[in-house]
């Protein structure tokens, strides 16, 4: 499996290689002298796409969600598993990642179709996109690899299904994610397959969004007041903004707006994601092409989330922004 994820273009760094890195086609596309379009995190939040490292500290993964497009099925870990594996420092996978991704970028070089001033400024990457595959959680220095990153002049994307919430209590990346992919238990488990019913724990990390919030609300005040922030409070303990990312798939988990509304507003979110499943890789083994919602369909769901969670949640919260290709809509609190 190990050798075809590689041939995926998936590259395995670190001395006991449970962490990967993996160029992703809006990189590519950015290289490209005439331009060719931006990722959907390059419009909705400004990471530029060739100054981005997707990678992994964790290609193990605790659930086996239906929707998703990696081979789960190999790198399902549970918690008797986990202690079996033997990890890398977050010094080793921060260097393996930007030394694979400089070598990887390397190939433009000789390109007659590169723009010469993007792959310049690729040689310096300003964003770590910790949501290649798996669930970063899992590693046990999640807080400290973030840490790295942002001490090396980088900001940070944590994507986790939530399964952990002492670690999302820990980590203060530039945003973090948490993927909701139901409005329930019955349908949480009818989509992430997990080998232990983590509803509790995702719910549980819902919370811990919502604290995020309050500290950052509580600090802005502070700081309208003119106060200083109180002593030793890390710096980056103030700046990750939160969002909670619901992937659509048609037939299962795309009803019951009342449910994600409640849901979310334990979090109280800065971001709602709401995206269309898409029907690539080995998802399509399980699912078939009819349950990859359209894009009116998830703009349709994701109005009604907005509206609702906005008359509910006491916050203003509004559909600002879409990418049609790749069919998400992005909802903020004003
Ligand atoms: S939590 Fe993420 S990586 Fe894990 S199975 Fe679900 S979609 Fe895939």
């Amino acid at each position: 499996m190990r050798k075809t994820l590689e041939k995926q273009g998936y590259h395995f760094v670190g001395p006991h290689k449970h962490s990967a890195v993996k160029t992703c086609l809006w990189l590519w596309k950015a290289m490209r002298r005439e331009g060719e379009g931006n990722c959907y995190k390059g419009k909705f939040y400004g990471i530029a796409a060739h100054r981005c490292v997707q990678m992994t500290p964790s290609i193990f993964c605790n659930q086996r969600c239906v929707h998703c497009w990696r081979p789960l099925e190999a790198f399902n870990i549970n918690e008797k598993k986990e202690e079996e594996v033997v990890w890398d420092s977050p010094e080793e996978i921060v260097d393996g990642c930007l030394k694979e991704q400089q070598r990887l970028i390397s190939g433009f070089k000789g390109s007659h179709k590169t723009d010469k001033n993007t792959f310049a400024e690729a040689q310096t990457p300003k964003h770590a996109a910790i949501s290649l595959i798996g669930e970063p959680t899992l590693y046990p220095q999640l807080a400290e690899l973030v840490q790295e990153f942002h001490s090396r002049g980088m900001t940070t994307f944590v994507v986790t299904n939530g399964t952990n919430p002492e670690v999302v209590r820990k980590i203060s990346p530039s945003q973090l994610y948490l993927s909701l992919n139901a409005p329930n238990e019955e349908i949480y488990k009818k989509v992430a397959h997990p080998d232990y019913n983590y509803w509790s724990r995702v719910k549980e990390s819902l919370e811990e969004l919502g604290r995020k919030g309050k500290e950052k609300e509580r600090e802005e005040k502070e700081r309208e007041e003119g106060e200083e922030a109180e002593e030793g409070e890390e710096e980056g303990k103030r700046r990750t903004r939160t969002v909670v990312r619901i992937t659509c798939v048609e037939g299962l988990n795309i009803q019951n707006p009342e449910g994600y509304v409640e849901l979310l507003k334990i979090a109280k979110p800065d971001f709602v994601e709401v995206k269309a499943f898409m029907h690539i890789g080995y998802s399509r083994r399980r699912l078939p092409r009819e349950a990859m919602p359209s894009h009116s369909r998830v703009k349709a769901f994701a109005s009604e989330i907005a509206e609702q969670l906005g008359s509910g949640s006491g916050a203003d919260y509004k559909v600002v922004n879409e990418s049609e290709v790749s069919r998400v809509v992005l909802v903020s609190k004003k």
